[in-house]
């Protein structure tokens, strides 16, 4: 089973992707979280891809490519989370995926409005060790900058300060509202709005994909 999250940025993709990998065993595929951890490795790519984060800019399709081609196999199942997002890594996904039992069985968007986005990413931290994301307004860590979950230190990302995530939402119209157009003229894009609470969201996104397992009808 593979799933595609798809959504511009701060629509919840990662926090929603990492509690439906542990609610359903699946592995959760970040290239977002990927990429900082080979910027945080000081690694060849990340020195390459830094530059282009920091800006809000995507890193280049051949990198991302190169990189995500190992892991799109898993035997639990795989939810994607911030790929593809050009329409050149959808058809390198689905070429790749010729040669494995299945393709890509569910696109699910994730729809936010522009305001509420905005006010989201400015609002956000993260953990530079365990990625794990914290609404400095609702969810914030309780100990100030230091990670809940294990101890290391929350800040807000580069590419959360306003001047970028405009520029990010840009990229996201220009270059990554065409994949859905792509998945829409190949089958279904289950759409869903990812306004609520996350409790509400999980919930929404949990149906969703029950209903697209094997063996299960759905209606
Ligand atoms: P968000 O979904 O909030 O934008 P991500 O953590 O998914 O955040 O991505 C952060 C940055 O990493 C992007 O702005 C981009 O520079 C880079 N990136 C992540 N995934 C890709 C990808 N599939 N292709 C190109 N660049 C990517
Ligand atoms: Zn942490």
């Amino acid at each position: 089973m593979r799933i595609v999250l798809m959504g511009p940025p701060g629509a919840g993709k990662g926090t929603q992707a990492r509690r439906l990998s542990e609610s359903t065993g699946m592995k959760h595929l970040s290239t977002g979280d990927m990429l900082r951890a080979e910027v945080a490795s000081g690694s060849e790519l990340g020195l390459l891809a830094k530059e282009f984060m920091d800006r809000g800019d995507l890193v280049p399709d051949s990198n991302i490519i190169a990189m995500i081609q190992q892991h799109i196999d898993h035997p639990a199942g795989i939810l994607l989370d911030g790929f593809p997002r050009t329409v050149v890594q959808a058809k390198a996904l689905d070429e790749a995926l010729e040669q494995t039992t299945t393709p890509v069985d569910q696109v699910i968007h994730m729809s936010v409005d522009i305001d509420e986005l905005v006010k989201r990413l400015s609002n956000r931290a993260l953990c530079g060790d365990c990625q794990t994301p914290y609404s400095l307004e609702s969810d914030p860590p309780s100990q100030p900058g230091i990670c809940d979950n294990c101890g290391g230190s929350v800040a807000v990302r580069v590419d959360d300060r306003p001047e970028a995530v405009t520029h990010r939402m840009k990229v996201y119209q220009d270059l990554t509202a065409p994949v859905l157009d792509y998945y829409k003229s190949h089958g279904d894009v289950v759409e869903i709005v990812a306004t609520g609470s996350p409790d509400e969201v999980f919930e929404k996104l949990s149906q969703t994909i029950k209903s697209g397992m094997p063996g299960v009808n759905a209606n």
